[in-house]
């Protein structure tokens, strides 16, 4: 066996490893990130475009912690587009079409670049890991042709890889995604150090020859006049964009998939565990939504330099010939010639309730688990759990407190939050809806919420620190000016707050601030605008804070508290919720529980 020694060892450059590697990289860590394939580094499984409504603030979050998703998207996007522009700026979602080789290219040079990171070609076939007391302890990885990596915590985000299936049709292949293998001996390891398993499974489109599309009977669909950034390090973006189109299934699409149904293997029972049912398969649209007349497809470029387009909005497993029936309905497809067929697959997933805040697992000291093998789906959640994992397996190294985002912190903090306290009983993606605080965590102000955070944890670099501290100065410095001005005797900063008055006016009245930036301009007027509103979100915070400072220690045992349910003492006692407000939020628990707990904490019960 050869032996090679690193602090962390992170398994699988996908979106979470990736992030995952970097992080714990940038915190001084040496650290291998090990995957099967160099040449699909960050590979984009299935829709070639970053952010979207929440997801978009969960990239500006990333790059505010110093990741890599924002800049590899600013660097290789194809069109920019900010959705529900014309809501307020809580719901504003910036979302991307990306080059899709080009931003893996990105990605792998970002990680290439980052020193104290080994990136290395490697299969990894099973987990090592010893007794630790009445615990478990990763010690590292066993790769395939006798080597063996050791390390003081390992990161496991292995993806769609785990026990895969693909599904196309009647046919069923091994494999992670199309034309990849799958990964045996880590599920079997995982199930050794007792963690539970269970599958989940997602599907893809079809991919078309833009050749062979005929646009003129589609409608178009343009990017933004003026492209908006990811990254808190870009001021603008100099990019010429490709546009994307728009057309719709219709009876005679909906009749076909009906006729075949028995032959698609979500219904035929070949597919036996469940999906995303807000990203149904189309053949599960025309079923659950029996009544409507069309479906929306939209037909997005994979890049410049191919003619791929990816038919977003018909994922699909249906056989070849149905999938190319099912095509020629379609206006504008009637020729269209598939690339690549829609599939479906199946993987292994560990439940995150098995996993504390920082993402380690409760049972094996060392080990973390992120992205899609905690039941999530989305590049978005992936490389967001991978930053707080890296992270927070090299600050277990070294000794110090875990990075634990807050609900009203980070749409970031309620992904974990919701992740390891509720656990996944379909693939988790992010929605605004799943926010409390959705006032307090925009797109435009992640920066402020969290890069000073960031830095103190050794994830930001001087750059990106600069340029945070000289933002946050010039909007203290414009503030200042807005609350000296006087307009009729009133503020400016009061009369800012009238919803009709723009940045436009506020020039008019105080030439001084012509020249502001256009983003600190941006969060001036978000921050007078809604002031209000934010100071009643952050009432309700400050309560919520209150329950979180009562804390329940670790290893506190639920069943020694006397007339507390059945119920709530298995739910508690699965959960170990870490404080009294993360207990409010596993399903099932009352106030009543809450009360009982509170009691006996106090020396009461
Ligand atoms: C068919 C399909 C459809 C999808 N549909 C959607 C969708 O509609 N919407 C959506 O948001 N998301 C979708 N996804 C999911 C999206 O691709 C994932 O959420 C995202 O890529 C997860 O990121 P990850 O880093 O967890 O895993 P991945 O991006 O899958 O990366 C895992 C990495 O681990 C590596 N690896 C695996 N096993 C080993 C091993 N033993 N040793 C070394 N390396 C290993 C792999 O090579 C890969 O590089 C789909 C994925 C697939 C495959």
């Amino acid at each position: 066996m050869v032996r090679y020694d690193f602090d962390v060892v992170v398994v699988g450059a996908g979106h979470a490893g990736t992030e995952a590697a970097l992080a714990a990289a940038r915190t001084g860590a040496s650290v291998a990130l090990l995957t099967t394939n160099l040449d699909t580094v960050a590979q984009m499984s299935c829709n070639p475009a970053i952010g979207g409504v929440a997801k978009g603030q969960i990239v500006r979050e990333i790059d505010a912690l110093g990741g890599a998703m924002g800049r590899a998207i600013d660097a290789t996007g194809i069109q920019f587009r900010m959705l529900n522009r014309r809501k307020g700026s809580a719901m504003h979602g910036p979302r991307a079409q990306a080059d899709k080789h080009a931003y893996q290219h990105e990605v792998k040079r970002l990680v290439e670049e980052q020193p104290n990171l080994a990136l290395r070609q490697e299969v990894v076939e099973d987990i090592l890991f010893e007794s630790c007391g009445d615990r478990l302890r990763v010690v590292g990885v066993q790769v395939r042709g006798d080597a063996c990596y050791y390390a003081g915590a390992v990161v496991l985000t292995t993806g769609t890889f785990l026990q895969a299936l693909l599904h196309l049709g009647e046919s069923q292949t091994p494999g992670g995604r199309a034309g990849e293998g799958t990964t045996a001996g880590i599920s079997a390891a995982l199930a050794r150090m007792g963690l539970r398993i269970a599958r989940f499974k997602t599907g893809t489109p079809p991919r078309l020859n833009s050749r062979t599309i005929d646009f003129s009977r589609t409608e178009l669909q343009p990017g933004d006049d003026v492209p908006q950034p990811f990254s808190f390090l870009h001021d603008s973006l100099d990019v010429v964009q490709l546009p994307c189109w728009i057309t719709y299934t219709n009876q005679q699409v909906h009749d076909v998939i009906r006729a075949n149904l028995h032959r698609a293997p979500m219904y035929s029972g070949q597919i036996k565990s469940s999906g995303p049912r807000y990203c149904p398969s189309i053949e599960d649209k025309v079923v659950r939504f029996a009544d409507k007349t069309r479906h929306q497809i939209f037909l997005e470029p994979e890049g410049r330099n191919t003619c791929e387009v990816y038919a977003n909005g018909i994922p699909t497993s249906l056989p070849r010939d149905v999938q190319e029936l099912m095509i020629r309905h379609i206006p504008g497809l009637e020729n269209a010639q598939i690339m690549r067929y829609g599939y479906a697959v199946e993987y292994d997933f560990c439940p995150p309730d098995q996993l504390w805040p920082s993402l380690e697992s409760k049972t094996v000291a060392g080990l973390f688990l992120a992205g899609q093998i905690n039941g999530t789906t989305g590049y978005e959640e992936a490389a967001a759990q991978g930053l707080v994992a890296g992270a927070n397996a090299a600050l277990l190294l070294q000794g110090k407190d875990p990075l634990v985002l807050s609900r009203d912190q980070a749409y970031i903090g309620v992904l974990v939050d919701d992740l390891v306290t509720r656990s996944v009983d379909e693939p988790y993606r992010m929605f605004t809806s799943r926010a409390e605080y959705r006032l307090l965590l925009r797109h435009d102000n992640a920066d402020r919420r969290l890069t000073p955070l960031a830095r103190g944890l050794g994830l930001v670099d001087d750059s990106r620190w600069q340029a945070f501290e000289s933002k946050a100065a010039a909007i203290a410095q414009t503030l200042q000016i807005l609350n000296d001005h006087r307009v009729q005797g009133v503020p400016m900063a009061r009369v800012i707050k009238r919803p009709e008055v723009e940045w436009a006016d506020v020039l008019r009245w105080v030439p001084a601030l012509e020249g502001t930036p256009a983003v600190v301009a941006e969060q001036v007027l978000a921050d007078l605008k809604y002031s209000g509103y934010v100071a009643r979100q952050q009432t309700q915070v400050d309560r919520q804070q209150r329950l979180s400072a009562k804390r329940i220690p670790r290893d506190f045992d639920f069943r020694s508290i006397r007339h507390l349910r059945a119920e709530a003492r298995e739910k508690l006692s699965r959960v170990q919720p870490q404080d009294l407000a993360q207990a409010t939020r596993i399903s099932g628990i009352t106030p009543a529980d809450i009360a009982l707990i509170m009691a006996h904490l106090d020396g009461r019960g």
